[in-house]
């Protein structure tokens, strides 16, 4: 259970007072201190299975729901895809399962493409193909926390030759954002993709490290994974987007106005002086799509700016290097990946926001998937990228936590 804390005669008291004393107050009301905190508003997992067959319904089957796969629990992953483009955009949400407005935005997404008669959404469908993976940890999103639900126990009896191992570093097994996983212990899943797309794993490969690739043993990443290939598999190329929607710190603010943001925008963490010749990147350096990231990562900025949202660059330090990371390991592939990273995660701020957010999150896609149908993501100078806001107040949220 998570420890709540005195907020509520905080927030109280701020409404009582003058708007700049409110302003005041609200640094002190803002905390990255784990609270419980209502989230019903949020789609669970049942409600998702309602509203795809609906979605599928209303469609008139434009809208084509299957499955991808099955979490370690035993539920459903779902991939949702609609329009027939030779552009094939990915989108896939709560993989980190206390981020919650990515799949609500999915969800309006594929409304708007599967039942829109608009010229616009003509157009998107003959030009795009759009595959969503809503709640891809939905063991995770159930309980409501970040890893998903399995034990080094159960990836063992998985895969024998890790026998004697000790677990992978993503393993987590203590407290973590006020949740107790002591007696269900889980990974964080978004640490265990690998660039070679048919790894299989390796006992000298674990326990790993952040700056090492992962491993697939999860099964949230191996529906991932499937997906991906299926798609490649299909139109004989990877997909040409890849977009992980994802909340961060609770208090984080756009430098210069010093407002809170709404969502950063970030492309994959893997550091130029690694695709040199002879190190460890060198064999995906012509794959590899740093510029096709940045352009659409300025494409999703600029949507969501434009409907009055306050976006900023995600912190990326040169050295910064996960390619355990779904967006890195698919942008070694070829594919150009964007991270959202939309303000709190619900230990921090429960479903408030949530339709703010959740709107800041589509304008963002839409402008993304808009300058793809159309070609203008090509034209956008990749450069450009420095000169979005950065963030400041990132520094109180705990780094392992990125992304
Ligand atoms: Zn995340």
């Amino acid at each position: 259970m998570r420890k709540l804390i005195g907020v509520m005669s905080a927030v109280l008291a701020a409404a009582l007072v003058s708007p700049v004393a409110q302003a005041a107050e609200q640094a002190v009301v803002c905390s990255e201190e784990p609270q419980d905190l209502p989230i019903h508003e949020f789609t669970d997992y049942r409600e998702l299975q309602v509203e795809l067959a609906r979605l599928a319904r209303a469609s008139l089957g434009r809208v084509q729901v299957a499955a991808a796969g099955r979490s370690n629990r035993g539920r459903t992953i779902f991939r949702a895809s609609v329009g027939t483009g030779p552009k094939v955009v990915l989108v896939s949400s709560e993989i980190h399962g206390n981020e919650k407005t990515g799949t609500d935005a999915l969800l309006r997404i594929l409304d708007y493409l599967g039942t829109s008669e608009s010229a616009h959404a003509k157009r998107l469908r003959r030009t795009i193909t759009f595959v969503a993976v809503p709640k891809l940890n939905p063991d995770g999103a159930e309980l409501d926390r970040r890893g998903n639900d399995q034990s080094w126990a159960e990836v063992q009896q998985a895969f024998p030759q890790l026998a004697g191992r000790p677990p992978a570093w993503n393993y987590i097994n203590g407290q973590q954002q006020g949740d107790d996983y002591r007696t269900k212990p889980g990974f964080d899943v978004n640490r265990d993709f690998h660039p070679e797309l048919g790894y299989v794993p390796q006992a000298a490969d674990v326990p790993g490290s952040p700056d090492q690739p992962g491993w697939y043993i999860t099964p949230e990443a191996q529906a991932l994974r499937a997906v991906y290939l299926g798609l490649k598999a299909e139109r004989g190329k990877v997909p040409d987007v890849y977009v992980d929607l994802h909340h961060q710190g609770a208090c984080v603010r756009q430098e210069g106005s010093n407002r809170f943001l709404d969502v950063a925008v970030d492309y994959p963490p893997l550091p130029d002086r690694f695709f040199e010749p002879g190190q460890k990147y060198a064999k995906y350096r012509d794959a590899y799509t740093k510029d096709e990231s940045r352009q659409l990562a300025i494409s999703a900025f600029n949507g969501m700016t434009e409907a009055g949202y306050i976006g900023t660059r995600y912190p990326h330090a040169a050295d910064r290097d996960l390619p355990g990371q779904a967006r890195c390991s698919f942008a070694l592939n070829g594919t150009g990946t964007v991270l959202f990273e939309v303000r709190g995660q619900t230990q921090t701020l429960g479903q408030q926001h949530r339709e703010r957010f959740t709107r800041a999150v589509v304008a963002g896609l839409n402008r993304m998937i808009n300058d793809v149908s159309t070609g203008a993501v090509d034209r956008i100078d990749p450069e450009k990228f420095d000169t979005i806001p950065g963030t400041a107040g990132a520094e109180a949220f705990d780094p392992r936590l990125v992304a």
